[in-house]
């Protein structure tokens, strides 16, 4: 038995690795798997490069775990170690970096620690997280020289010791004396889970416990006629060693990548809209697929995140910086052994060969996106209500991507008819043309709310879209910034003939002192704190008062609520217009009533009416209303 120190520069590391190494315990379950994995692909590496005589056998990596012993068990049949390597690579490189880890640990500021750890790869010594006592017990695949199986121990202070011992089978056993506060790590579910987390594609198969399957037995039939089927407990494999994403694009077949997307997802029951395979290997290495997912109008909390693996090893959930953000709305999984996975946040959204990574995936899906709909533009128009909020995301927070959009973004207007940017320019460019040469885009947000306004705006020869998604007035405010002569207004934002300025009013048949004389009477009988009065020439088969929105306000508002705009804004009440046509013949007939009573009441009733095709009538307002039309009646 050979005895030694863990060449130690620094004091004992073991308690600051136990401690503060990873804010999850559990990643050493990945890390001791991945190092299993990686020594059975060496092995199969060096046996086709016909550097191993032997039998490779059965290369599956076995977890074990031993209740009554209090250990876990992760065992490969790879290159394993001679006593040479287990001193070169466990007792100085392993350690070197896990001491290295400890000492830019102790020079950083509370905050800074909390950013590096969860990123720091100590590989094999993140076991001491979780352990009283590591063994790992090794044999080498080499013949002849120093090839006896050995084993190396440590307890968790710089002391270990190596000891030769007998073992059949080549490969590495690292066994984990669980400490008091890790017990979780002894239960089925919970390595189960955590199997399924992180090694649910690795390339080489994982076998964890056992499992029931039936099985039919051949030529025998029961009494019904049904094949016969016996239940078989098998090794359970918890990994699929081929995931789709590995193969050609060319070779996969829709009904694959329904499959996959399921086994990515079991909990998830809708099906993707459709999927981006991605496949690179310069100037980087990336694989991947990537969905789109059908969401819901209010895009809900995302649990179905995209993965990101290292030569197929789960990495994280949180794609931010990695993937454009708004492409982290999308499902799926990308792989690249060149993203720099051990080091901070803050560090990844800095580095170059990320950023290239991100304008990479980014080309892909406006590529994808454009070929869809120029192959399909029937299909891609049926998609769009549910891709629309990608697009608009992206053509928001993506300078590039919005250019790029410009292709394939679409315009929805209410009879259901699709546009590109392009073809609504034609379309409306005659009828909504302002005087300053302002491209007019009227929209609704609300179709059946202002369906008044949006059948007047058609009545006019205007074409109204609809904008109800939830980023939409970000959208408007992009596109306004982006062109300069398109301004968006909401139909329900004036009337009708002021909606697009074209200096063609028509001539008042009240004179100003009129008007000054009916104001009062009007605002004595409306809430003069949501209306303010405002006198048009409408024509006189128009209604005698109509209520608007005022543009720039409600989207104030609007955008507040968002969390984008000025604070504040959205506790305002909401403002609007009372316009007064001025040629209606009700005015006069105002005027010329003597009794302030009845003149009240026409103005009440009038005001009312307007209300109520708002939807903005309740309450007592509403009752008073009732009676008020029956005495009408009488
Ligand atoms: P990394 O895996 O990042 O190199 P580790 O600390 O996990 O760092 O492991 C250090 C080295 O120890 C590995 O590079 C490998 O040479 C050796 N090693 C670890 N686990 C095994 C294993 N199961 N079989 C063979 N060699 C191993």
């Amino acid at each position: 038995m050979q005895k030694g120190q863990i060449n130690v520069q620094t004091e004992n590391i073991f308690p600051i690795i136990k401690k503060f190494l990873y804010s999850d315990h559990e990643i050493f379950l990945r890390e001791l798997v991945s190092n299993a994995v990686d020594a059975t692909q060496k092995l199969k590496t060096i046996s086709s490069a016909g550097k191993f005589a032997g039998e490779l056998g059965d290369l599956t990596i076995q977890v074990e775990v031993d209740k009554k012993a209090g250990t876990l068990t992760v065992r490969d049949h790879g290159i394993g170690m001679n006593a040479e390597e287990i001193d070169k690579y466990i007792n100085q490189i392993a350690f070197s970096s896990a001491e290295e880890f400890v000492k830019k640990f102790k020079t950083k500021t509370e905050a800074e620690k909390n950013a590096i750890i969860g990123h720091f790869g100590l590989g094999f010594y993140s076991a001491f997280m979780v352990a009283d006592k590591v063994v790992l017990r090794t044999k080498t695949y080499k013949k002849g020289g120093q090839t006896r199986a050995m084993q190396w121990e440590c307890d968790g202070s710089p002391d270990y010791t190596i000891t030769e011992i007998e073992k059949e089978d080549r490969g590495t056993e690292v066994i984990i004396y669980v400490d008091d506060d890790s017990k979780e790590f002894l239960e089925d579910q919970r390595i189960l889970g955590l199997l399924n987390k992180y090694s649910k594609f690795l390339p080489v198969p994982i076998q964890f416990g056992t499992e029931k399957i039936s099985e039919t037995i051949e030529g025998e039939k029961d009494e019904e006629g049904n094949d016969k089927t016996i239940e078989v407990e098998k090794p359970r494999i918890i990994n699929n060693t081929d995931p789709l994403w590995k193969k050609k694009p060319a070779k996969c077949t829709d009904e694959e990548y329904k499959n996959f997307y399921r086994e990515l997802y079991p909990m998830t029951f809708e099906e993707p809209l459709f999927q981006i395979h991605l496949n690179v290997d310069y100037p980087f290495n990336l694989t991947g697929i990537l969905y789109f997912p059908k969401v819901k109008r209010n895009v809900e909390i995302q649990k179905d995140k995209i993965q990101l693996y290292s030569n197929q090893v789960f990495v994280t959930d949180s794609v931010e910086g990695i993937v454009p953000d708004f492409l982290t709305l999308l499902h799926g999984v990308i792989d690249s052994p060149d993203i720099p996975l051990n080091v901070s946040r803050s560090y990844l959204q800095s580095d170059a060969s990320v950023k290239k990574i991100s304008g990479y995936i980014m080309k892909k899906v406006s590529g994808k996106l454009e070929e869809l709909f120029k192959k399909d533009r029937e299909g891609f128009e049926k998609k769009w209500d549910d891709i629309r909020v990608f697009i608009y995301y992206g053509m928001i927070s993506e300078e590039k991507f919005f250019d790029r959009a410009q292709k394939f973004m679409l315009y929805k207007n209410t009879e259901g008819k699709y546009f590109t940017r392009e073809e609504y320019e034609k379309h409306i460019k005659t009828q909504q043309t302002d005087k300053d040469k302002n491209l007019i885009i009227l929209y609704a947000s609300d179709v059946e709310d202002q369906h008044s306004y949006i059948e007047a705006a058609k009545e006019k020869g205007y074409d109204v879209l609809v904008f109800d998604g939830v980023l939409d007035s970000h959208f408007i405010n992009t596109m306004e910034q982006k062109e300069s002569t398109t301004r968006f207004t909401r139909v329900d934002s004036d009337t009708v003939d002021k909606l697009i300025n074209k200096d063609e009013e028509l001539p008042s048949k009240l004179e100003d002192a009129q008007k000054d004389e009916l104001k009062p009477v009007i605002e004595r009988n409306i809430n003069k704190e949501q209306f303010m009065v405002a006198f048009e020439n409408l024509s006189e088969s128009d209604v005698p008062f109509m209520i608007t929105r005022p543009e720039f306000m409600r989207r104030m508002k609007d955008m507040s609520a968002l969390g984008g705009g000025m604070m504040g804004m959205d506790n305002l009440p909401d403002q609007y217009t009372l316009v007064v046509n001025a040629n209606h013949p009700l005015m006069t007939k105002i005027l010329d009533e003597k009794k302030e009573g009845i003149q009240d009441k026409i103005v009440k009733q009038a005001y009312d009416l307007a209300l109520l095709s708002q939807n903005m009538l309740k309450g007592k307002a509403m009752t008073e209303f009732v009676k008020r039309s029956i005495d009408l009646i009488d």
